[in-house]
């Protein structure tokens, strides 16, 4: 039987066509509400006076949520309120007034701004048109992260998937893209990842921002332990050693996973050459049932000028998989003790996998927080310390995140052109005082577990939802940017289109396009109030809600006046007296080659003189050379020198199996990152055993 032929289906038909056009009936009917928002610059002292709140609230999907915006941003005026007083109370729903009047204050890194917002009928003029961005579906490129989870939570929430091609609004990558990318984004596309991020994400640049910072604020920056930059520091790291009786923890400068990480007592045992990360170990850690743990924070950063950051307030705490026991030069190798990485843990047999929320190797925040209350420890207190820290690590690299933001998009005026989740590894010492290991630009979206599901899958949605890619109206920035184009081939008179930015960014080969800074502060209030009202589970750290806290961290913007990320400092005079001595070096070996290349040369040309010599001379020596040749004889072959050259030959090749030397030395190129293509290619057994974390100097 057809099927579109069934009276079932025609009804089923009938029903759709009348309920769209009920809904296009009453969507014409509704009086659509705008909200016009400005911003301004305020004189301070006005800081303390008005503060934002925001309530978690449950997630709407972007493309409902689009459609809810009128309803939405009807009341996120009511919102704003007034450190004790409500500044604004919002009228019931359907009693709005024509011009309603919201006015509120908000610091945002060292300058205070007034927001004004004025809700509009329909029909008149605003600067704000929701009504277009309605209609256009959030396009979302997943094409270069390895998470299906990405891609299946933006379809839930309704992005369309494209790919990088195509014009999508927000590009997810696990890797860090090229400035080509930056340098070809539209102003309604965003990126996961913020240019010069790699600050504070690469293990030696965050030791070398957050050293710079604690020589300035000594007080403030004790939030990570004493970290030296070897070979750089070695003098003084071994200064230090001289003094305390301390243990240090080694590691690759740009290591992951717990990869090369040791521990020792002696410094003495480190070339004075090698290039690691040399670190006083937290001798006692906080322990939950005799464990070792570190807290993995997801942080969200949505603008860097200004800094907007939000934690996630659910997270995952990694657990060591042997009970904890202070270093001794007995037990410095076990790894399962002093480590606490996923990656190195799950390969000991005592792992342990377990739905309960109290037990397991791997545990969310949540379980942390309650053990931490049966305890009777502070949760708050903690919590603000651990945002302190995180707070304190982004500021170090502050400068190089707005320079870096402001060249490569200088054009960016409609939302932000990037968002950012990252991974802090935060450990915890016996005195709940936490201090940061490390930061990840791209934390793991793995859910090998139903812990991670129970974490990841909610972060990601509630990211979505809270970046402000839907602000753009996508359709009318495409009008815009054809009309510029044509206006800048057209050289329409009087009218000039690289006018000086605001903000004064200088820009990495992009036209510079006209941006009013009203206009920009416009959608930096748009964005705000959009961030603050989708919050989900994140909580909003930066700008504080408290102002005397904005007031604390303000000082730490003015880092570029006391100290200059680009001023030398002792480590760098002597990195940069290594990288010149080895530059001599290069150059000298390449001089020498030269030489021997030339003093060939000049051999050639005298050979080819004496070469060239009579003719008849010539024919005689090639006649004698010949005949030499032909009553060639070999020489004698001893046949018990053969049979001992033989059984070295076998004798070496047996030390080499034995002793497992092709094994340490791939291993060893492996760790360092030094493998090439052909290393892959020829020995792909070995590889293979090192990617699934295999010892293959041990066994195998
Ligand atoms: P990786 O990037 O290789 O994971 P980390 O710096 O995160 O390197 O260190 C790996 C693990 O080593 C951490 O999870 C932590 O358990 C431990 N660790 C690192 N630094 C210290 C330290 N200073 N004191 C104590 N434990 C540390």
């Amino acid at each position: 039987m057809n099927l579109k032929n069934s009276k079932f289906y025609k009804r089923i038909q009938e029903l759709r066509r009348f309920s769209k056009e009920k809904i296009r009936k009453d969507r014409e009917q509704r009086t659509s509400v705008r909200l016009d928002m400005a911003l301004s610059e305020q004189r301070p002292g006005h800081d303390s006076d008005l503060e934002w709140s925001s309530s978690p609230r449950r997630h709407i999907s972007p493309r409902r949520r689009i459609k809810k915006t009128k309803t939405k941003k009807k009341s996120a005026g009511s919102r704003l309120t007034a450190g004790k007083d409500t500044v604004c109370s919002s009228p019931a729903d359907g009693e709005l007034q024509p011009d309603d009047g919201i006015q509120s204050y908000i610091q945002l890194n060292d300058k205070c701004y007034r927001l004004s917002c004025t809700r509009q009928l329909a029909g008149k003029d605003s600067r704000v048109d929701d009504s277009s961005i309605s209609e256009a579906k959030s396009a979302i490129c997943v094409s270069n992260s390895r998470y299906a989870m990405i891609g299946k939570i933006s379809k839930t929430l309704g992005y369309k998937l494209v790919k990088e091609t195509k014009l999508w609004n927000i590009l997810w990558s696990d890797s860090f893209p090229g400035v080509e990318l930056f340098k070809n984004m539209k102003r309604f596309q965003q990126i996961n990842h913020f240019p010069g991020m790699i600050e504070i994400c690469r293990k030696d640049l965050l030791s070398r921002n957050l050293n710079r910072m604690f020589k300035v604020y000594p007080h403030d920056y004790k939030i990570f332990p004493k970290t030296w930059m070897l070979p750089a520091d070695y003098g003084d790291a071994m200064n230090y050693a001289l003094t305390h009786k301390r243990t240090f923890i080694l590691k690759p400068d740009s290591g992951a996973q717990g990869r090369g990480i040791w521990l020792t007592n002696d410094l003495k045992t480190i070339g004075a050459n090698e290039r690691l990360i040399c670190q006083t170990y937290v001798h006692r850690p906080l322990l939950i049932d005799g464990y070792k743990f570190d807290l993995r924070v997801y942080t969200l950063i949505t603008s860097v000028d200004p800094l907007r950051i939000f934690v996630y307030n659910e997270g995952l705490a990694r657990f060591a998989t042997n009970k904890y026991v202070e270093p001794t030069p007995g037990n410095t190798t076990d790894l399962y003790m002093h480590l606490t990485n996923y990656s190195v843990n799950k390969r000991n047999s005592h792992y342990e996998l377990c739905d309960n929320d109290d037990c397991g190797s791997k545990r969310k925040l949540s379980a942390i927080n309650n053990w931490m209350s049966r305890h009777n420890y502070d949760v708050k207190e903690f919590w603000t310390n651990v945002d302190d820290v995180i707070i304190k690590t982004v500021l170090s690299a502050w400068p190089v995140l707005k320079h870096n933001y402001h060249a490569c998009f200088p054009g960016h005026d409609k939302i932000q052109a990037c968002f950012e989740i990252l991974g802090f590894d935060i450990l915890v010492d016996w005195k709940l005082k936490p201090y940061i290991l490390e930061v990840n630009h791209s934390p793991s979206f793995h859910t090998n577990e139903q812990v991670d599901r129970e974490v990841k899958r909610p972060l990601i949605r509630d990211t979505l939802s809270l970046v402000s890619a839907v602000l753009a109206d996508k359709r009318q920035i495409m009008r815009e940017d054809r009309k510029r184009v044509k206006q800048r081939l057209l050289k329409t008179k009087g009218e000039s289109l690289q006018r000086p930015r605001a903000n004064g960014g200088s820009s990495i080969g992009k036209p510079k396009i006209d941006v009013e800074p009203e206009e920009e502060l416009d959608s930096l209030a748009q964005q705000i109030a959009w961030e603050d009202s989708h919050m989900g589970n994140f909580r909003r750290i930066m700008p504080p809600v408290d102002a005397t806290k904005a007031e604390y961290y303000s000082q730490f913007y003015g880092q570029t006046n006391q100290v200059s990320i680009f001023a030398e400092t002792a480590a760098s005079k002597k990195r940069e007296d290594l990288a010149r001595k080895m530059r001599l070096q290069i150059e000298e070996k390449k001089a020498k080659q030269e030489l021997m290349l030339n003093g060939r040369n000049k051999t050639d040309k005298r050979k080819r003189q004496v070469v060239l010599l009579p003719r008849a001379v010539r024919e005689k020596n090639r006649v004698q050379l010949y005949r030499l040749q032909e009553h060639w004889v070999p020489g004698f072959i001893s046949d018990a020198e053969e049979r001992l050259r033989h059984t070295w030959l076998q004798m070496r090749s047996e030390a080499i199996r034995s002793l497992r030397i092709t094994e340490s030395v791939y291993a060893t190129l492996y760790e360092a990152g030094n493998l090439s293509n052909t290393d892959m290619a020829v020995y792909p057994h070995l590889y293979q055993h090192l990617q699934n974390g295999f010892d293959i100097k041990q066994h195998i």
